[in-house]
């Protein structure tokens, strides 16, 4: 059934676990997520990023997704990823998605709480829940591209674009989103360096805004490090470079191995192997609670 981010989410700090957003730029993904969910009958989160719009328009996936949402058993969100300005929330609205983000991190403080209040106001109108970003989650450059510019720009010391907590509360009050998008040393696409969480920030800035927190740049940590930020108060974790790695990989492998090529097979091949990812991650996110502290990378 389709429900909105804030339902999820509350459902999720009352329980303790995260909830898995996958972005869902083609129709493998988004059945990949999908029955991920349904074969472990846990909550989900499917994503559209702005940015996706080049690989397939929002009105293309929106309503398919929307359409997933409606028919699963299970409770699913559909949320526009890195909205860029209000048109595109209005136009995500109006295909029925049930949360979106609105990213106006790149701007002054001041345009920041500006532009996001105003994407309140009309979302919560309509029943959307909105997230918002504060702070700068910065690109490793390998994948990751669902942010648009900004992030091309060298930031030396953590302080210049983590998450401010102090600031986090004065955001969160000023605009009423229901979900922030913290920057605590997660980075969009493949990690190149080993990832270094500043987890007392994360406890803070949760302790501070009384609201779920969200990770962006997702994948491709330890276990360790997501049951860590679990506890510490993350509530949605945006998954998807590792996922889409995974599918890749498995094509690959494919290819390699098979005489006759068809397309079609390569979109089976790629389901299956993202299904089988993005389950790791929901068992770990949601199922388990942040109770399992045992190693592995996912
Ligand atoms: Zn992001």
């Amino acid at each position: 059934m389709l429900v909105t981010l804030r339902e999820l989410l509350t459902k999720a700090d009352a329980g303790n676990y995260a909830v898995g957003a996958f972005n869902s730029p083609t129709l493998e993904s988004a059945r990949a997520a999908m029955e991920a969910a349904e074969e472990l009958q846990a909550p989900v989160i499917l994503s559209h990023a702005e940015v996706h719009n080049e690989i397939v328009p929002l009105e293309v996936m929106g309503p398919i997704l929307v359409d997933f949402a409606k028919k699963a058993s299970v409770p699913v969100a559909v949320h526009l990823d890195h909205g860029s300005h209000l048109e595109i929330v209005k136009q995500a609205i109006e295909i029925g998605f049930s949360s979106v983000m609105i990213d106006a991190s790149q701007m002054s403080y001041e345009e920041n709480v500006r532009t996001v209040k105003e994407v309140v106001q009309y979302a919560h109108q309509h029943g959307v829940s909105v997230e918002a970003e504060l702070g700068v989650l910065t690109s490793s450059g390998i994948g990751g591209e669902e942010t648009k510019g900004g992030n091309a720009i060298p930031l030396n010391e953590p302080e210049d674009y983590y998450t401010d907590p102090v600031l986090a509360k004065d955001f969160v009050e000023r605009t009423g989103i229901d979900a922030l998008a913290a920057s605590f040393g997660t980075v969009h696409g493949i990690y190149i360096t080993e990832p270094n969480l500043d987890f007392e920030r994360l406890r803070s800035i949760y302790g501070n805004i009384q609201r779920p927190v969200v990770m962006h740049g997702g994948s491709g940590l330890s276990r360790e490090d997501y049951v860590k930020a679990i506890r510490c108060g993350v509530r949605k974790i945006n998954y998807y470079s590792y996922a889409a790695k995974a599918g890749a990989h498995a094509i690959k492998a494919y290819i390699d191995q098979t005489a006759n090529l068809f397309y079609h097979d390569f979109t089976v091949v790629a389901k299956e192997a993202i299904k089988n990812d993005v389950k790791k991650a929901v068992e770990i996110f949601t199922l388990q609670g942040g109770a399992n502290s045992e190693e592995g990378r996912i």
